[in-house]
């Protein structure tokens, strides 16, 4: 599986993933691909499950291109022989693993969120009303994201797992190359992998209502901020805090939405959640018949009353 890092940290993703693997079964080898990725591959290699990490250090995996590491992967899926190549079902997997199914001239399983057999799997599809039991060609080998919401995230090893350094000779494309990175900074913890997460609709009504609405709450809750497309499309807030369909699938502990009509797009975010709570002032609004406890009234009342006594 190929293990997503940033800033020499390697991300909560990878650990689920590895979850994903052991249901699978027989040997998990992490890679990552870095300049220097010794240290980040020992975090790979103190996951419980893996039974190697690898670490390919080029100049070129500076930044994680897809189109550059695609062409790796699939040099290092063919020298090995592996069965499987997987990667997490967010941006980073999403972007990478289509061109590596591609260039391996096979189907990739996107969102797995159960494993039957070692070609059997669950997913999702129309927005994660229906689920599908797909069967994956075994050769040359499969291809596939997990759907990180499904997975607990594997534990820490007692002893950490061989870290080897390798290389492949695979030539890279000359097309695509890094210009440069506008990434928001945040302290709050990361929304696809927070325990936390309250989240605002259409109803906050401007930029500046929604900072002054929902980030005491966040704060008060150590949670991450999401929101819902309309939030997103009205410029409330960026668009990588969308929840929902065509934005991030999540499974917090506790979810929070607040002005939220309960859309099915938006529903398809938050099914894993454990714990549903929704402040909404029309008591028929369908985000109620999902939630475990609802509050019915204005959220600009609410919300601060909540944050206060949270
Ligand atoms: C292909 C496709 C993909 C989509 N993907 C997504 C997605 O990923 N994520 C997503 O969220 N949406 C998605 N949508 C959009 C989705 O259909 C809804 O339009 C959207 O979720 C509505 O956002 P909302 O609930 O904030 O707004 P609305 O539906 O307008 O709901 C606002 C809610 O706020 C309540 N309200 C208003 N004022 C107050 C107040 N003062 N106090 C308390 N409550 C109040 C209202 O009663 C209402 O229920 C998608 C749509 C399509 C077609």
């Amino acid at each position: 599986m190929v293990g997503q890092h940033a800033e020499g940290k390697l991300d909560n993703g990878v650990a689920k993933v590895v979850c994903a693997a052991k249901a699978v079964g027989g040997d998990i080898e992490v890679v990552v691909f870095a300049t220097a990725g010794a240290a980040v591959a020992g975090q790979a290699a103190a996951i419980e499950g893996v039974t190697k990490a690898l670490h390919v250090d080029r100049a070129e995996n500076e930044h994680p291109l897809a189109a550059v590491l695609a062409p790796q992967v699939v040099a290092l899926a063919k020298a090995g022989g592996y069965t499987h190549v997987l990667a997490a079902g967010n941006t980073f997997g999403k972007d990478l693993l289509p061109r590596v199914a591609a260039l391996l001239d096979v189907q990739q399983v996107s969102d797995v969120m159960a494993v039957h057999s070692t070609t059997s799997f669950d997913r999702p599809i129309y927005a994660g009303n229906a689920i599908v039991t797909v069967e994956a060609m075994a050769a040359p080998c499969v291809v596939a994201t997990v759907r990180l919401a499904s997975f607990q995230a594997a534990g820490t090893a007692g002893a950490a797992a061989p870290v080897e350094a390798v290389s492949t000779d695979a030539q890279l494309p000359a097309h695509t190359r890094f210009v440069s990175l506008a990434a928001q900074k945040s302290e709050r913890p990361d929304l696809q992998s927070a325990t936390r997460v309250v989240s605002g609709g259409r109803a906050l009504g401007s930029a500046e209502k929604f900072k002054e609405v929902m980030e005491p709450l966040a704060d008060k809750l150590g949670a991450a901020i999401g929101a819902s497309r309309a939030a997103v499309d009205s410029g409330y807030c960026a668009s990588d805090m969308q929840v929902g369909q065509t934005g991030k699938i999540i499974a917090p502990e506790l979810y929070v939405a607040c002005g939220i009509s309960g859309a099915i797009q938006h529903l398809a975010g938050i099914k894993d959640a454990r714990t549903i709570v929704a402040i909404n002032k029309d008591p028929d609004a369908p985000i109620f018949e999902v939630a475990d406890f609802g509050l019915v009234g204005d959220l600009f009342q609410l919300v601060p009353e909540f944050a206060q006594k949270a």
